[in-house]
């Protein structure tokens, strides 16, 4: 084995998968059957002989690629994965080869640097106050935020969720939920939403839906009522959770007037900004996150907006004591630099994990990288084409948008012909020019675009609709 070639062999392989990525002939999807997938990459050959390496790697990882779906390809509008920027994934790689575990601050002290920096750098850009880093000199009652980074918004919103329930029912952690415990969503939340009530052992019928509007964000002026069917149920709320933005068309909440009542009722306001809170750091678009700095929690994705590789999400609190006293599992008071007489912090008892990588990596290579200001003119990119997209797309006769976008997400229907979405969908995704996928939004199935990729310009969409056209005319 020789390092230095391999590396090599990896390198130019990468190279030409995510950067030159758009020569024709190249699909930004190709589906084999799994069973054949497995024999022809010839898995169990390897396994049983080894030898991975020079040009036996070369040749495998050329097939193996060519079996992968391509985020960064200009056809790319599937999930709302980022197409990674090369620097994050170099700083995914450093982690990878040191391993250092910054849940601990002696297994890796530079890198729990890096995600403390990180979180404070991301409770500002909200509206709070950063951790201080030598919190020996501040009083017990003084309130500031916090933070940790977390595998992914959906372990963040379900830690965001178990903070909640301890402010309500502290008792958990020793006899159990107590009967009733509810939650308020709006009905176009994010699955992993329903997923963490359940996980909770709260339940589908202790979810109350919150009115939206034609638009799908909330309605404010509907929440009293619904908090009083509530009250009336005997049922006790422990958090009302919106979106900014949402998932199927990416609608942000009016997160002000959420704001205002859930102070009135002493609720606690979680965000779930998963997707679109990286738009605090534009210029353009941070005021559709009005109000957000008055939440008690927000969860913030960077392997989504912020072009870091799956998964880096924040979990941030406007009052750090809550997030510290989220799990009130054993001894929780070890986390402060005084009691372990350490020069630094530990984030394990933050967290639902207890060894992670290290996250803060991938997300400050590419901020490194580019600077601040780059990410933001990516995310104002990526909300623009959006945009332009759906004024292209309601100025012809046979294609419609049911709302007009406030993120990267688009939703869009062809009405030309009877054809619905989920066919148009097949056959695009089998020609392979064309990734995207569908949604239901008000009881309609739509398909749906996310500009993820660096590369999508207008004149890719314009090539889709004409292919939307040609499957249209052959029916
Ligand atoms: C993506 C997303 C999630 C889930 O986050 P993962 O990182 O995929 O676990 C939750 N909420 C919203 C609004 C999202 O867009």
């Amino acid at each position: 084995m020789n390092f230095t070639s391999d590396f090599n062999i990896v390198k130019e392989a990468l190279e030409t998968f995510t950067i030159e990525i758009d020569f024709p002939g190249n699909k930004v999807i190709r589906q084999t059957p799994l069973d054949r997938l497995i024999q022809e990459l010839d898995l169990s050959s390897w396994i049983k002989k080894g030898g991975l390496e020079g040009q036996g790697l070369k040749d495998f990882l050329s097939a193996f690629l060519s079996y992968q779906t391509r985020l960064h390809h200009s056809g790319y509008l599937g999930h709302q994965c980022a197409a990674p920027h090369y620097a994050a994934a170099l700083g995914s790689f450093v982690n990878n080869f040191t391993n250092n575990v910054p849940s601990i601050y002696e297994m890796g002290p530079a890198s729990v640097a890096l995600e403390v920096f990180l979180v404070n750098w991301m409770l500002e850009k909200v509206g709070w106050k950063p951790t201080p880093l030598t919190p020996q000199n501040c009083t017990a009652e003084e309130a500031y935020g916090g933070g940790v980074l977390v595998n992914g918004g959906s372990i963040a919103n379900l830690t965001a969720l178990i903070m909640a329930r301890t402010q309500v029912a502290p008792e958990v952690w020793q006899e159990g939920n107590p009967d009733g415990l509810a939650i308020l969503l709006p009905s176009e939340s994010h699955y992993s939403l329903t997923k963490a009530a359940g996980i909770l052992g709260i339940g589908k019928e202790a979810i109350h839906f919150v009115d939206v509007d034609g638009r799908g964000a909330v309605i404010p002026d509907s929440l009293p009522s619904i908090f009083r069917r509530v009250q009336e149920m005997g049922h006790l709320p422990i958090a009302l959770v919106a979106n900014a933005c949402n998932t199927p068309v990416g609608i942000y909440d009016p997160l002000d007037e959420i704001a205002d009542f859930c102070q009135g009722q002493k609720l606690w306001f979680h965000v779930d900004g998963a997707h679109g809170a990286s738009a605090l750091l534009s210029k353009t678009h941070r005021h559709k996150l009005k109000g957000v700095e008055r939440a008690d929690s927000l969860v913030w994705d960077a392997h989504k907006l912020l072009q870091v590789p799956s998964l880096c999400a924040a979990l941030l609190v406007r009052n750090h004591k809550l997030l510290d006293q989220a799990m009130l599992v054993g001894d929780n008071a070890s986390y402060l630099f005084h009691d372990k007489e350490q020069p630094g912090v530990d984030t394990l008892h933050r967290t639902i994990e207890t060894t992670k990588p290290g996250l803060g990596e991938r997300l400050f290579f590419v901020l490194g990288a580019i600077g601040e200001d780059g990410m933001a003119d990516f995310i104002d990119r990526q909300y623009q084409l959006a945009l332009d997209t759906y004024y292209y797309l309601q100025n012809l006769p046979d294609f419609e948008c049911p709302v007009q976008p406030e993120s990267n997400i688009l939703c869009f229907q062809h009405t030309g012909t009877a054809i619905d979405s989920l066919f148009l969908r097949k056959k695009l995704l089998e020609a392979g020019e064309f990734y995207l996928t569908t949604t239901l939004f008000k009881g309609t199935r739509y398909l749906r675009l996310v500009f993820m990729s660096p590369n999508t310009e207008l004149r890719h969409i314009e090539h889709l609709v004409s292919s939307i056209r040609e499957i249209a005319a052959k029916i």
